[in-house]
């Protein structure tokens, strides 16, 4: 069928399937019966945008939708069948809604707490990212729903995310950056991979023919299409060379016809538009097929805010419990700080949803009669506000137990900018210390999606870090809080004493053109346990109200791998689960190796006094590193340690195993790169180390100069000219203006940030068709010093434009 459609198609038509005809929808060919199929974002619910996308309504508030907690939520459960049920209910959502996509789930490693976007991400670890995506992807598409694996690759900040060169060695690429896509990848066959907007090592994602093509399909065998991320695209004729399917939005056919001109003028050939063609039919042609098969299913969306309320309370984790909780509904509450009454329970950009049923916790605490005295305690921004203090203090002197809510609010995370610090807002940290010092039974409820400092740990009595919890925050915090549930989650990454000690501190957010990783395979406590650093709390980390036990490990060589098993036992006084996690050592090598890394985990659920008989089985991969030499992994052949714990820090039980390996061959660092193996707590990683590693120079990171600002640069690179300072101070005052009205705060925060920092093709590749391409080359001549000439082209363009055929007007269903 796909063939003999293919082969009706012009030239012409099978560019334009090439890319999307507005933001969300693939081009219909009408004329050869091709339909047009909707995606939309995901991942944690759907944001599905009901009007028109364009230029001035951007991230508009979408149609309601469950809103579940998000990645770093459902990440902290480690339980692989609810974050598929999570996935399976999200899919009947966009059943319900005629999406045929899902853009999610973000698989990115978290390298560093700024990221703005680690709320949205799984884990700094690729084993366990890969895990729970897997599972994400294979529920959602057991329901015929698409998912998009993103951002590929190497994209773990936010600062000039669209033309930074993500400076990366060929180990710490794949066993850390690559890891989790090419377990997801060949778990779950997801319908799409959505490649991320940087370049690696120069070259961008959507056209990097050596990740879309040589690594994902012909090395992985992934199925599907690849789509870019909205904008990634850079030069398109190259994106179609290297592998990219569908350029998302629509470059209102700017693109379609680079394609076009080049089979014409014989750069590239037909063929290869037809290899994307064809890959973009078979997509088109499976949603569709699937979407009417499930026609006319409803789904219960009250049934989703139950799910959601469960995933809530399992990916909560209880940092500290000085025996305070739980605690009973008949105590005498005080229920302090403002987020307890509007809970912030998601991050900011293209995941936000607009939630079904929001419940707040004191929302909840109303329905459910449960008496308690509210007070908010502090403002909003920075919350201090001395007057919401000494009301809440005069409070917290009455009562027996406060629930004291902190966080970080709405603004300080988000899609499109990084935070700068790991602090709580001011007067969060001011309200504690201050209740604190009337009160010893403060319990604090913590809201972040990323981690935090807690200078005031000592002196409260709990700590229970529900990160984001979705619309069903408000109910999940009290089942917690009350006993109803028992919290099981775990820390998905390292919560680190201070910014500082992050092995990428310093290589972080660098610009102008590259973002060195330095770091290389020392990624979260693969780093902290090298350098044996403390940390505040280790990776893997979380009580329970219950107790458990290990024992009885054994370690068994077998064809399909090495059989872990042991006992786990609750021995505590109530029901609970236990996420038991398995590391492996390589004990001595040739080549630098991290301490130890996750390659297991089962979450166990318990009865009171219950136990039970895990099997974990370790395949070659768990004990292999990637010889970049080779271009395979390798295992090198001697002593492997075995270590079952708790946590990172709490290892319960060990037994070491001789593998068989490689025994030459290995690269060998020592004498180059000699910190990347006696990594100690104070150390920096050099240049020069680095540049041993790597196997090449470091490019040079300057600043551009006037004269060489092109479509690749930034309105924050022109800020070195005249124009570029006045565009800069222009667009930061009218960037939020096209914000849709009724966006969220942080959205409004996001456009404002991210604006001067997008590449000039954007002015005409995001736009939707109302900047042309002969405008922003016109701004770019006036950035260069030709001011009045550029002015002139940018204008008679803009005004011809407004004549133009638009392509969503030549390609309707
Ligand atoms: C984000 C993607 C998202 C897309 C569509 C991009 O800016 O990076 O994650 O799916 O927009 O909204």
């Amino acid at each position: 069928m796909v063939d003999s459609v293919l082969k009706q198609l012009t030239l012409e038509e099978k560019c334009a399937l090439l890319s999307g005809v507005d933001f969300w929808h693939t081009t219909p060919i009408k004329r050869a019966g091709v339909p047009s199929v909707m995606m939309a974002d995901g991942p944690h619910g759907l944001r599905k945008e009901t009007k028109k996308s364009d230029i001035a309504n951007v991230m508009q508030k979408s149609q309601p939708a469950t809103c579940f907690p998000p990645a770093v939520t459902l990440a902290s459960t480690w339980d692989r069948d609810l974050v598929a049920d999570v996935a399976k209910a999200i899919a009947d959502e966009a059943i319900d809604q005629e999406l045929v996509t899902v853009l999610g789930p973000g698989i990115n490693i978290k390298r560093n707490p700024l990221c703005g976007r680690n709320f949205e991400y799984y884990s700094e670890d690729p084993y366990l990212a890969g895990e729970l995506c897997a599972s994400y992807i294979n529920g959602m598409q057991s329901k015929g729903v698409g998912t998009s694996l993103k951002h590929f690759a190497v994209n773990s900040q936010e600062y000039r995310r669209l033309t930074i060169s993500s400076e990366v060695d060929g180990r710490a690429i794949r066993e850390i950056y690559l890891a989790a896509f090419e377990t997801a990848v060949k778990k779950s066959q997801p319908y799409t991979i959505m490649c991320s907007y940087n370049r690696i090592n120069g070259l961008h994602a959507s056209e990097n023919k050596w990740l879309l093509t040589d690594v994902l399909r012909k090395e992985w065998g992934f199925k599907g299409i690849v789509v870019s991320d909205w904008g990634a695209v850079n030069d398109r004729v190259l994106g179609v060379q290297a592998g990219l399917d569908l350029e998302m939005p629509t470059s209102s056919g700017v693109h379609d016809k680079m394609i076009f001109d080049a089979v014409q003028s014989g750069k590239i050939s037909e063929e290869d538009v037809d290899v994307c063609a064809k890959r973009m039919l078979e997509y088109i042609f499976k949603c569709y097929n699937n979407k009417k098969a499930s026609e006319g299913k409803k789904c219960d969306y009250s049934k989703s805010h139950k799910l959601a309320r469960k995933a809530a309370a399992s990916g909560a984790v209880l940092l500290k419990n000085e025996k305070a909780l739980p605690i009973k509904e008949s105590d005498d509450i005080a229920v302090i700080g403002w987020l307890a009454k509007t809970m912030r329970y998601q991050g900011g950009g293209s995941s936000n949803i607009n939630p079904m049923n929001l419940v707040n916790f004191t929302d909840h605490l109303d329905a459910e009669k449960i008496p308690y005295a509210y007070t908010p305690g502090y403002g909003k921004g920075d919350g201090r506000n001395k007057k919401l203090l000494e009301e809440a203090v005069a409070l917290a002197k009455e009562k027996k137990t406060v629930l004291l809510f902190v966080g970080l609010t709405d603004e300080y995370e988000s899609e499109g900018y990084d935070r700068t610090h790991l602090e709580l807002p001011q007067g969060h940290n001011d309200l504690v210390e201050a209740i604190t010092a009337v009160n010893d039974n403060v319990i604090i409820v913590l809201s972040c999606g990323s981690p935090v400092q807690l200078p005031w740990l000592d002196k409260v009595k709990a700590v229970l870090n529900i990160y984001l919890g979705g619309e069903a925050a408000g109910e999940a915090t009290a089942d917690l809080l009350f006993g109803k549930v028992n919290p099981s989650g775990k820390l998905a990454e390292t919560f680190p004493y201070a910014l500082e000690d992050n092995p990428s501190y310093k290589y972080f957010q660098m610009g102008p053109r590259t973002l060195e990783h330095r770091e290389s395979i020392y990624v979260g406590y693969r780093y902290f346990d090298k350098a044996g650093k403390e940390v505040r709390f280790p990776f893997g980390y979380g009580l329970s109200y219950t107790e458990f036990e290990y024992g009885n490990l054994s370690v068994e060589k077998t064809d399909k791998g090495v059989k872990v098993t042991f006992e786990v036992k609750n021995t505590g006084g109530r029901d609970g689960a236990e996420i038991a996690q398995v590391y492996v050592k390589d004990i001595e090598s040739t080549i630098f190796r991290e301490e130890k890394a996750l390659k297991g985990f089962a979450k166990v659920f318990l009865k009171k006094g219950e136990s039970k008989t895990v099997e974990i089985l370790l395949d070659d991969r768990a004990f292999s590193f990637y010889n970049v030499q080779k271009n395979d992994w390798t295992i090198e052949k001697g002593e492997f340690e075995i270590l079952v714990g708790a946590n990172s820090r709490d290892i319960k039980l060990s037994a070491k195993i001789e593998l068989d390996g490689e025994t030459g061959g290995i690269a060998d660092y020592k004498a180059t790169a000699p910190v990347y193996y006696n990594l100690k707590e104070t150390d920096d990683f050099s240049a020069a180390e680095f540049e041993a590693v790597l196997d090449r120079p470091l490019p040079e990171n300057r600043p551009y100069a006037k004269g060489e600002l092109d479509f690749n640069s930034t309105i924050e690179d022109a800020e070195v000219t005249w124009v570029g300072r006045l565009v800069s101070r222009a667009t930061k005052y009218f960037s939020t203006k096209v914000v849709a009205k009724d966006a969220p705060e942080s959205v409004k925060e996001m456009t404002r940030r991210s604006s001067v920092v997008m590449p000039l093709r954007s002015l005409y590749a995001m736009t939707n068709g109302f900047v042309p391409r002969e405008t922003a080359e016109g701004v770019i001549m006036m950035f260069n010093g030709k001011v009045l000439r550029g002015a002139g082209r940018a204008v008679k363009y803009l005004i011809k434009n407004r004549k133009a055929i638009k392509k969503s007007d030549i390609y309707t269903e």
